[in-house]
């Protein structure tokens, strides 16, 4: 595995990744992973808090998601990064960034995320989760995005 950012440690990787599977257990139930899912830490994104996508290009390889890095941070509470890992799995299961049947044409059209969270009564996790990016986001962003900086420099 190559370690593309100082903030990286392989061991909160492994951390991150069984928590998916817990949300996978707990939550999609019935579901199935069906190609090699890779979960790891990203970058500290100012407008972005996940991704999903396929695996060096290609859905055959696997699928890679990425939690931004500014949530390892203690300080945030576990639904924050839980509602930012269901976002992406809901990505996952519609057929974005992975080999399921495409659900629809575009990741976000017409709701299609929030639906999912409503269908499946996730809405006050949602909710919580919204609140608390409102309210603690920007602050929290820039002191990691200093950080950053700073150790991309002394690297
Ligand atoms: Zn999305």
């Amino acid at each position: 595995m190559v370690l593309d950012s100082p903030m990286t440690s392989p061991h909160s990787d492994q951390l991150l990744a069984r928590r998916c599977a817990q949300i996978c257990r707990e939550y999609f139930k019935g579901k199935e992973i069906t190609n090699l899912l890779v979960v790891r830490w990203g970058k500290p994104w100012k407008t972005k808090l996940g991704h999903i996508k396929p695996l060096r290009g290609n859905v055959q390889y696997g699928s890679i998601i990425e939690i931004n890095t500014v949530f390892q941070d203690p300080r945030v509470p576990q639904f924050v990064v839980d509602v930012t890992m269901l976002h992406e799995l809901i990505h996952y299961f519609q057929g974005f960034g992975s080999n399921h049947p495409r659900k629809h044409r575009h990741p976000h059209r017409g709701g299609s995320v929030t639906n999912e969270f409503r269908e499946f009564g996730w809405v006050e996790l949602l909710k919580k989760q919204n609140k608390w990016i409102k309210e603690n986001w920007v602050k929290m962003w820039k002191e990691h995005h200093a950080q950053y900086k700073l150790s991309r420099i002394k690297a």
